[in-house]
């Protein structure tokens, strides 16, 4: 500890410094530096320098290149630097001022004046600091401690009252700073302190805690937590027009005003973390199981140790399978621990915690490894075997020694490469997504095929897929769950499935539960599919006579329908409709015409049937299907499209095209218009397949009727 204040004296002339030592002698304590190059180390060493007069020639490191030096490094932006200068050295004056100096004296020194002056400049720069500590420097609102200290004062002169803490962050922010910038960040940031001081100015405290993590404590009479979010949105949406900025609210009800506010705070953020992502319902109140399930983490943590020394750690395999195909094509290595106490504890519930305290390079290397050795015996047992693929944490891809890693076990135990796959979350790729390209590419070179995991569940999904080489992408129902009941649901599997057939990549949908969300994938030509519908992840053994006797258990699934077939539900993977869909006998197609083209949206199983194709193939076609139309009849089905479309009714037009193989089909085609945009118009269309009838005459030219409604 000093008991006074620290002057630091820069100056080669050991005169000048005992000149300068003797003007603030009992003022100050004083360290001396004979260069700016000194002083710089004086100050690096974490010395608490109140002020510093500096002269201007020096060797080494004179005073103009030792505040440049210093505006460059912001740990000093608050030390005021006095220069030393000759009298009426107006040049060096104007230059030290404009390099960030605080202030000039002129030698000879006039003792009362320089310390008057240097003694206004430390009272100055005290208070600013005093105020910019207490307060945030970019919005101006109360800093974290000082919104501790301010509502804990509150709620000790309150104690009659109730209170709620509140605490909230910005939906997405890092990707608003991707997108337009830090500075538009910054403005929200802004938008949201003004905001705030509108709202709750006088009725309680508020604050910026970190990032974009904001508080405020008002009393609970005041609670209308849905009109704060409406006003705070809005608020906000005045910074920030052209995006909705939205947010999620973590609510602590002040039961027990003994706990520390940065307890309270914590606890507002575990209500807050259980909303993250949840666009219906942006806000929840703290309970007491959010805190046991962070004691639950810690106990864990605790015996993570002695799990790995007993190897309490199990690999279960969940089945992939195809639709097209109908069999099982892979399988995805999930990790369970066998806890001796808490029994199988599934990865969902563990893997986060081993990320954090980074024991997942231990366990995602056994699990990787028992995987080889799994691969190695199905293989020498002389049976025929699947691909498994095996998740990474985004943690062990930053490694740069991962690849060796991986060779070396491949090396082990022989295994072919294309018989592992890699499940890479797309956060890991988002983070860098270069230095991510190159290790992708390197395991793609060796052979192994790297998927997507999660594909739609963070930030940036559809940006960086043109910058990192992926092999295909899964996709998890139960993120998009939320989507369901806005009726986006299908919509949005739709848009991935289509847009990952135009980049050629498979997709894996996960999570399929129901015979709903089966049928409706597969009308969309989602060919492989994973979930509880089919099969849980298995132990090995179990796994193995799944996949013998998986044939049936596939055909069996996807059997038995209804009748008739309601419009409106069609982009609903859950409704019943789907399954009258596909139960309809005859191929049915839903389109959609973009200009001049036919997309195909959905079709069902009696499409396939006619049409000679499965989900894989037809998807190769499906962004315009009319390239398998007769050319000649192209013309007259878009016509004939635009007119139904205009009648809102239904026509009827009998064409010719080729099927799925190459074969020339005759068609009779039903054509009902199910709405949508008029630049994007939905058709239903029914075929009857009537090539028998036509036979002989191949080149009859279409009938078409004119019986719109
Ligand atoms: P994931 O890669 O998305 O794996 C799918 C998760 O969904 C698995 O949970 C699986 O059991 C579950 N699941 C599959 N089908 C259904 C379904 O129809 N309904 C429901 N409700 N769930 C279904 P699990 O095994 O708890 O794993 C959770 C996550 O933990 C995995 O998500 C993966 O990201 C991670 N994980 C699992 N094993 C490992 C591992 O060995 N290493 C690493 N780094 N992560 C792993
Ligand atoms: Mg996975």
């Amino acid at each position: 500890m000093h008991d006074k204040p620290i002057m630091l004296i820069v100056d080669d002339s050991e005169m000048s410094r005992g000149g300068l030592k003797r003007v603030f002698l009992g003022e100050y304590e004083f360290i001396e530096a004979k260069n700016g190059q000194e002083a710089m180390e004086i100050l690096r060493a974490g010395t608490p320098v109140s002020i510093i007069l500096l002269d201007a020639i020096m060797p080494q490191m004179n005073g103009f290149q030792f505040l440049e030096k210093m505006q460059e490094d912001s740990n000093f932006s608050g030390i005021p630097i006095v220069m030393v200068t000759q009298q009426d050295d107006e040049y060096t004056e104007i230059k030290a001022l404009e390099l960030g100096a605080a202030d000039f004296i002129a030698k000879p020194f006039k003792s009362q004046i320089i310390r008057r002056r240097v003694k206004n400049i430390v009272v100055k720069n005290q208070l600013e600091f005093k105020y910019k500590s207490k307060y945030d420097k970019l919005t101006g609102i109360y800093t974290k401690d000082t919104f501790i200290e301010k509502t804990s004062q509150m709620l000790r002169e309150n104690t009659h009252k109730k209170y709620v803490i509140i605490r909230w962050n910005i939906e997405r922010f890092k990707l608003i700073n991707d997108l337009f910038g830090v500075k538009e960040g910054d403005k929200i940031l802004i938008g949201m302190a003004k905001t705030l001081a509108e709202l709750i100015k006088g009725i309680g405290t508020y604050g910026r805690l970190e990032r974009d993590h904001f508080v405020m404590c008002l009393p609970y009479y005041l609670l209308d937590i849905e009109e704060i979010i409406k006003r705070i949105n809005e608020g906000v949406g005045r910074y920030k027009a052209d995006y909705a900025v939205a947010s999620n609210f973590g609510i602590y009800m002040v039961d027990d005003i003994t706990l520390p506010v940065d307890i309270m705070c914590d606890r507002a953020n575990l209500a807050l973390q259980s909303v993250r992502g949840n666009i219906t319902k942006p806000y929840a109140f703290y309970k007491d199981k959010y805190r046991s399930s962070l004691l639950e983490e810690q106990r864990l943590i605790k015996d993570i140790n002695i799990a790995l020394a007993e190897e309490q750690f199990e690999v279960y395999y969940q089945p992939i399978f195809s639709l097209s195909l109908g069999k099982v094509v892979s399988a995805e290595a999930l990790v369970r621990w066998n806890h001796p106490i808490k029994k199988i504890i599934p990865a969902g519930q563990f893997i986060s915690i081993f990320e954090k305290n980074g024991f997942i390079m231990q366990l995602d290397v056994f699990v990787l490894e028992t995987v080889c050795k799994q691969l190695k015996e199905w293989k020498d047992s002389g049976e025929q075997f699947l691909p498994v693929s095996v998740n990474i944490s985004s943690v062990n891809i930053y490694e740069p020694d991962f690849c060796n890693k991986v060779m070396e076990l491949v090396r082990k135990y022989v295994i072919d490469t294309s018989m592992l796959q890699f499940e890479i979350t797309e956060n890991t790729y988002s983070k860098n997504t270069y230095q991510h390209s190159d290790v992708i590419k390197t395991l793609q070179k060796r052979g192994f095929s790297i998927l997507m995991d999660d594909f739609g569940s963070g930030y940036s999904s559809f940006n960086m897929l043109k910058d990192v080489p992926i092999d295909a992408l899964k996709v998890d129902l139960r993120f998009l769950e939320d989507f369901d009941k806005s009726g986006r649901f299908g919509s949005i599997i739709t848009a991935v499935v289509r847009m990952a057939k135009w980049l050629n990549m498979p997709v894996i949908a996960v999570g399929v539960e129901t015979k709903g969300q089966l049928d409706f994938l597969k009308s969309i030509g989602c060919d492989m599919v994973q979930g509880y519908f089919f099969s849980r992840p298995l132990p090995k053994l179990q796994f193995q006579i799944f996949v013998k006797k998986s044939d049936n258990v596939l055909q069996e699934k996807i059997m038995a329908y209804d009748e008739s077939i309601n419009y409106n539900e069609l982009f609903n993977p859950n409704f019943v409709s789907n399954q009258i869909f596909n139960s309809i006998i005859g191929g049915i197609g839903i389109y959609e015409l973009v200009e001049d083209r036919l997309e195909v949206i959905r079709v069902n199983d009696g499409y396939y049937q006619t049409m000679g194709y499965n989900p894989q193939t037809l998807y190769e076609d499906a962004g315009n299907i009319l390239c398998k139309v007769f050319e000649e009849d192209r013309v007259l089905l878009i016509e004939k499209c635009r007119n139904v479309c205009k009648s809102r009714g239904l026509g009827e037009i009998v064409l010719r095209r080729y099927d799925g193989n190459g074969k020339l089909l005759w068609l009779d085609v039903n054509i009902k218009y199910l709405g949508g945009n008029i630049h994007r118009p939905l058709f239903c269309f029914t075929f009857k397949d009537i090539t028998t009838s036509k036979g002989s005459k191949k080149t009859d030219t279409p009938v078409v009727s004119s019986e719109e409604e």
